[in-house]
């Protein structure tokens, strides 16, 4: 009974590994998530991904001590329900239950930054700190703290939407229904959006080039990052803009939780010191140098597989702690 299962539930891909005892993959599968076909659907889906992970490594269920699973919204990771998540359309879901009786295995739930934020501190970029802060720049923006090894919930579970505070000069429409949230900035859509907007002002750029599209709805933050290192001015004005307010909603964090390191994962983080590079010197301004001078800002290290590690080692905390 050494080995452990981790799901990262994603919008678009689910993510399923077997790690061995150290954390080790010994198998991992992708597949679409179908998210139109619904939650038994999707269950049903895990369930058979667990099968195969198994077949792929050539090792028995029975070996499998719990299941791990990480998904998007908010999660009540002790009644193991997923409570809302609106890019799922779920709706108080009893995950944990559903599957478990499925699969014959214990299986713990909770929100899916949550799993890759202690992935991190545990195997990643947060190893060896007392204090992680995570957070994630993807569609959005999301955090979560690890804090001498145990995750910090808050209130219901909600703590950790750094995305929706709302930052002075900022105006532009979130997806939570209010208006100049740090996340419609802070985030790969908030870069491309940005970006879009300059050059939609009439400024000139190499992206109306690289994005063929009229409306360059296909302009990613992948392709700024390039335009950057192309020395293209709306890129550079940006990065350096994101950077900056990014700043202005992490002093908050940091005032407040004083973590030893801050990790940023999700796509945008692959942007790395083009936008660390002005977040570090905007954020130093912003919060007291007992905080700064000690403050470690590193990028993920496991952008990809730290909800699999993080939901899997969760799941063998919860299960030893059961
Ligand atoms: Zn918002």
């Amino acid at each position: 009974m050494s080995l452990t299962i981790g799901f990262d539930i994603g919008g678009t891909n689910i993510v399923c590994g077997l790690l061995d005892e150290n954390g080790q993959f010994l198998a991992k599968v992708k597949q679409g998530t179908e998210r139109e076909r619904g939650s038994d659907y999707i269950i049903g889906k895990l369930a058979a991904m667990i099968d195969e992970v198994l077949a792929e490594a050539g090792e028995d269920r029975s070996r499998v001590a719990a299941v791990g699973v990480g998904t998007p919204g908010f999660v009540d990771p002790i009644r193991g329900v997923s409570v809302f998540a609106g890019n799922l359309q779920w709706r108080n879901v009893p995950l944990a239950r559903l599957l478990e009786e499925r699969i014959g295995i214990p299986v713990f739930i909770d929100n899916d930054v949550r799993m890759y934020v202690y992935g991190e501190s545990i195997r990643g970029a947060g190893r060896g700190f007392d204090c992680v802060f995570g957070i994630t720049l993807g569609t959005g923006l999301a955090a979560a703290l690890v804090d001498r090894g145990e995750l910090y919930y808050g209130g219901a579970f909600m703590a950790g939407e750094l995305g929706h505070i709302r930052i002075e000069g900022e105006d532009a429409q979130c997806g939570c229904g209010m208006r100049g949230c740090l996340e419609t900035v802070a985030s790969a859509t908030g870069i491309a959006r940005l970006a879009k907007e300059a050059i939609r002002e009439g400024r000139k750029s190499v992206l109306q080039q690289w994005c063929a599209d009229p409306d360059m709805q296909s302009l990613t933050a992948h392709q700024v990052s390039q335009a950057y290192d192309a020395g293209d001015d709306v890129a550079v004005e940006v990065m350096n803009y994101v950077g900056k307010q990014l700043a202005k909603g992490l002093s908050y964090a940091v005032s407040l939780l004083s973590p030893d390191v801050i990790v940023i994962g999700g796509g945008a983080a692959l942007a790395g010191e083009r936008l660390f590079k002005p977040m570090r010197q905007e954020l130093s301004k912003h919060v007291y140098h007992g905080y700064w001078e000690r403050l470690q800002i590193r990028q993920g290290q496991l952008i990809d597989d730290g909800g699999v590690i993080g939901s899997a080692a969760f799941a063998r905390k919860r299960l030893a702690e059961r």
